[in-house]
């Protein structure tokens, strides 16, 4: 597209790149054209990146920058920006510095006095949650659990009162443990959703209550293979400030409208439950 190519896209600046999390149409008509005039791209796996650049037939330069040796990358990115050129920061898969390398380079360049300019796009994260279904307006990004039980456990015990949906990534080969984890220590009641290989041919997003998130992943041996995001729905109780604010909303239409009414509106208003809101507001008229 002519319009993406007349933009400004000024030197000496790192472009973080998002890139598709499977499906290789979901890259942006601004990705390619940084992709295409960027003096170099740094990226987790240089194999990955020629391929998928190959796919859009685009071939360039190519410097490591994987979180064993991101440091070192930042310096040599900090040189040749300062030189003048214009380099690209991509991972493996998706937005790059969440659950993947990235941070330290960009700290790096941002601590030069650079400029650092971000070029959004696909997010495994941001996917899950767009089709998830899970009413609540907030989310924790928790990424990756801990590998082992114990540490995992402990974790999620620390999450257990968080109201927001809670947002995990996982390994197709840790998928059955976590699921069987987060039913233990969260309950059976909460409800999880698997969006697995989001994009991809076998794309599936399951939701079910965490008493049965095991059932579904031992029901078929393909569902402890590809990626994972995991969805788990906060805690019950609200916090206080969403408490004020939903009694707020209930005291504006109780002065109008009968209880059972009132708990109707403010139920869609606010994404809660209806019962929950039709007994707060029995309570607010009774102080009342
Ligand atoms: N930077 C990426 C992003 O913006 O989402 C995340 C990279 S992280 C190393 C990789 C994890 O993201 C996978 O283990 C999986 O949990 C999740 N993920 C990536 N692609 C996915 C997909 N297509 N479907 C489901 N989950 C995916």
């Amino acid at each position: 597209m002519q319009e993406v190519s007349q933009q400004v896209y000024p030197l000496s600046t790192l472009y973080v790149v998002a890139t598709p999390i499977g499906n290789t149409g979901d890259i942006t008509l601004r990705a390619l054209n940084v992709l295409s005039i960027a003096d170099a791209i740094a990226c987790e796996d240089t194999r990955n990146t020629a391929h998928l650049l190959g796919r859009y037939g685009l071939s360039k330069e190519l410097i490591a920058a994987h979180e064993h040796n991101e440091r070192e990358a930042a310096e040599k990115l900090v040189s040749r920006l300062q030189a003048g050129q214009r380099i690209a920061l991509v991972s493996d898969a998706g937005t790059p510095a969440v659950s993947d390398p990235g941070a330290r380079i960009v700290d790096a360049v941002r601590a030069a006095g650079l400029r650092v300019m971000p070029l959004p796009g696909a997010s495994a994260a941001v996917t899950a949650l767009s089709a998830g279904g899970l009413l609540h307006e907030r989310f924790y990004f928790v990424g990756f659990l801990p590998a082992k039980a114990k540490q995992r456990e402990q974790s999620l015990q620390e999450l257990l009162g968080v109201t927001a949906t809670l947002v995990f990534y996982e390994a197709p080969h840790r998928i059955a443990e976590t699921a069987a984890a987060l039913a233990k220590v969260l309950g059976p009641d909460r409800q999880v959703v698997f969006a697995r290989e989001l994009t991809k041919l076998f794309e599936e997003i399951h939701r079910c209550p965490l008493q049965d998130a095991s059932a579904w992943v031992t029901a078929n041996a393909n569902r402890e293979k590809g990626e994972y995001v995991l969805l788990v729905e906060g805690a019950a109780g609200a916090s206080s400030a969403d408490d004020a604010e939903t009694d707020r909303i209930l005291s504006v239409l109780l002065a109008e409208l009968p209880v059972k009414q009132a708990a109707a509106l403010a139920a869609q208003i606010s994404g809660k439950k209806k019962n929950a809101l039709y007994e707060r507001a029995l309570q607010l008229k009774q102080d009342a």
